[in-house]
């Protein structure tokens, strides 16, 4: 599952949470996106799912850095 963001700024529909430019994590499975719109160059932030594709480095990330609370929050 692929999830696309709608810039609020110019409505172009193509703004992948994979492409983000930061994500930090609000639980296991909710972290605040921000991201650049290809289109218009207008910064966006947007509370999403984590998606899968990125569950294993975010697991891999709060392993190194011993992340506060995350690896109990299962
Ligand atoms: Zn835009």
């Amino acid at each position: 599952m692929v999830q696309v963001l709608a810039c609020p700024a110019c409505s172009a529909e193509k703004l992948n949470v994979l492409d983000c430019e930061s994500m930090m994590a609000l639980n296991a499975q909710i972290a605040l996106f921000t991201m650049r719109c290809p289109t218009c160059a207008a910064r966006i932030s947007s509370i999403q799912p984590i998606p899968p594709e990125l569950r294993g480095e975010l697991r891999a990330a709060a392993l190194a850095v011993d992340a506060m609370g995350y690896l109990n929050a299962k």
